[in-house]
Protein backbone atom coordinates (compact mmCIF):
# COMPACT_ATOMS: atom_id res chain seq x y z
CA UNK A 1 0.00 0.00 0.00
CA UNK A 2 1.36 3.24 -0.49
CA UNK A 3 -0.70 6.78 1.26
CA UNK A 4 -1.03 9.86 -1.58
CA UNK A 5 -2.51 12.90 -0.96
CA UNK A 6 -3.96 15.40 -3.36
CA UNK A 7 -6.80 17.89 -4.42
CA UNK A 8 -7.98 20.74 -6.71
CA UNK A 9 -6.22 23.81 -7.88
CA UNK A 10 -6.93 26.30 -5.69
CA UNK A 11 -6.33 23.95 -2.61
CA UNK A 12 -10.02 24.04 -1.24
CA UNK A 13 -10.38 20.59 -2.02
CA UNK A 14 -7.91 18.14 -0.31
CA UNK A 15 -7.57 14.19 0.00
CA UNK A 16 -5.33 11.55 0.91
CA UNK A 17 -5.86 8.05 0.05
CA UNK A 18 -4.16 4.46 0.28
CA UNK A 19 -3.29 3.33 -2.83
CA UNK A 20 -1.87 -0.41 -3.95
CA UNK A 21 1.91 -0.29 -4.71
CA UNK A 22 2.69 1.21 -7.95
CA UNK A 23 2.58 0.46 -10.65
CA UNK A 24 -1.31 1.73 -9.74
CA UNK A 25 -4.14 0.62 -11.94
CA UNK A 26 -5.36 3.68 -13.99
CA UNK A 27 -7.98 4.36 -16.52
CA UNK A 28 -8.12 6.05 -19.31
CA UNK A 29 -11.65 6.91 -20.45
CA UNK A 30 -12.63 8.48 -23.62
CA UNK A 31 -16.15 9.21 -22.75
CA UNK A 32 -17.40 13.01 -23.41
CA UNK A 33 -16.80 14.15 -20.17
CA UNK A 34 -13.56 12.62 -19.70
CA UNK A 35 -12.26 13.55 -22.65
CA UNK A 36 -13.21 17.71 -21.79
CA UNK A 37 -12.33 17.37 -18.06
CA UNK A 38 -9.15 15.43 -18.90
CA UNK A 39 -9.13 12.96 -16.02
CA UNK A 40 -7.63 9.96 -15.64
CA UNK A 41 -8.98 7.39 -13.26
CA UNK A 42 -7.87 5.37 -10.38
CA UNK A 43 -10.43 3.82 -8.08
CA UNK A 44 -10.27 3.90 -4.26
CA UNK A 45 -12.64 1.91 -2.49
CA UNK A 46 -14.82 4.30 -0.37
CA UNK A 47 -13.33 3.16 3.00
CA UNK A 48 -9.20 3.54 1.86
CA UNK A 49 -10.35 7.53 0.56
CA UNK A 50 -10.39 11.13 3.34
CA UNK A 51 -11.68 14.14 2.36
CA UNK A 52 -9.80 16.14 4.59
CA UNK A 53 -11.27 19.31 3.39
CA UNK A 54 -13.85 21.08 0.63
CA UNK A 55 -16.92 19.12 1.16
CA UNK A 56 -19.03 22.57 1.42
CA UNK A 57 -17.23 23.80 -1.88
CA UNK A 58 -18.40 20.57 -3.93
CA UNK A 59 -20.52 21.03 -6.79
CA UNK A 60 -22.53 17.70 -8.30
CA UNK A 61 -23.22 17.65 -12.01
CA UNK A 62 -24.97 14.45 -13.24
CA UNK A 63 -25.81 13.67 -16.55
CA UNK A 64 -27.31 10.71 -18.92
CA UNK A 65 -28.36 7.91 -16.44
CA UNK A 66 -27.49 9.97 -13.12
CA UNK A 67 -26.09 7.07 -11.98
CA UNK A 68 -22.43 9.33 -11.68
CA UNK A 69 -22.08 12.02 -9.58
CA UNK A 70 -19.55 14.53 -11.09
CA UNK A 71 -17.89 16.46 -8.42
CA UNK A 72 -16.27 19.94 -8.99
CA UNK A 73 -14.84 22.54 -6.67
CA UNK A 74 -16.94 25.67 -7.73
CA UNK A 75 -13.67 27.63 -6.76
CA UNK A 76 -11.49 26.48 -9.42
CA UNK A 77 -13.77 24.41 -11.34
CA UNK A 78 -11.16 20.86 -11.33
CA UNK A 79 -12.86 17.85 -11.24
CA UNK A 80 -10.21 15.69 -8.78
CA UNK A 81 -12.54 13.22 -7.10
CA UNK A 82 -15.95 11.84 -8.38
CA UNK A 83 -18.61 8.89 -7.66
CA UNK A 84 -18.43 6.76 -11.53
CA UNK A 85 -20.89 4.63 -12.35
CA UNK A 86 -18.72 2.09 -13.63
CA UNK A 87 -17.13 1.48 -9.83
CA UNK A 88 -20.22 1.66 -7.20
CA UNK A 89 -18.16 0.80 -4.41
CA UNK A 90 -15.23 2.85 -5.13
CA UNK A 91 -14.24 6.85 -5.45
CA UNK A 92 -12.45 7.72 -8.60
CA UNK A 93 -9.27 9.61 -8.45
CA UNK A 94 -7.70 11.87 -11.18
CA UNK A 95 -4.46 11.18 -10.99
CA UNK A 96 -3.62 14.55 -12.51
CA UNK A 97 -4.46 15.83 -8.77
CA UNK A 98 -2.36 13.97 -6.95
CA UNK A 99 0.79 15.88 -5.18
CA UNK A 100 3.44 13.56 -6.20
CA UNK A 101 3.20 11.35 -9.58
CA UNK A 102 2.36 7.86 -8.99
CA UNK A 103 3.53 5.32 -11.60
CA UNK A 104 1.06 4.09 -13.01
CA UNK A 105 -0.26 0.91 -15.37
CA UNK A 106 -2.95 2.58 -17.74
CA UNK A 107 -5.58 0.54 -19.01
CA UNK A 108 -7.64 2.17 -21.96
CA UNK A 109 -11.62 2.37 -21.32
CA UNK A 110 -13.73 3.14 -24.41
CA UNK A 111 -16.69 5.09 -22.82
CA UNK A 112 -18.22 6.08 -25.55
CA UNK A 113 -19.48 2.74 -25.58
CA UNK A 114 -20.27 2.85 -22.37
CA UNK A 115 -22.00 -1.08 -21.67
CA UNK A 116 -20.12 -2.73 -23.55
CA UNK A 117 -16.87 -1.39 -22.27
CA UNK A 118 -18.31 -2.30 -18.63
CA UNK A 119 -19.07 -5.58 -20.05
CA UNK A 120 -15.75 -6.81 -20.70
CA UNK A 121 -13.91 -4.68 -17.88
CA UNK A 122 -16.30 -6.80 -15.46
CA UNK A 123 -15.26 -10.53 -18.01
CA UNK A 124 -11.27 -9.14 -17.25
CA UNK A 125 -11.49 -8.87 -13.33
ZN1 LIG B 1 -10.59 24.42 -6.17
Amino acid sequence: MIEISGGCHCGAVRFSAKLPDAPVPAIDCNCSICVMTGFLHVMVPHDDFDLITGRDVLKSYRFGTGAAEHLFCSNCGVKSFYQPRSHPGCWSLNAHCFDEPVELAIEDFDGRNWEQAKASLDASS
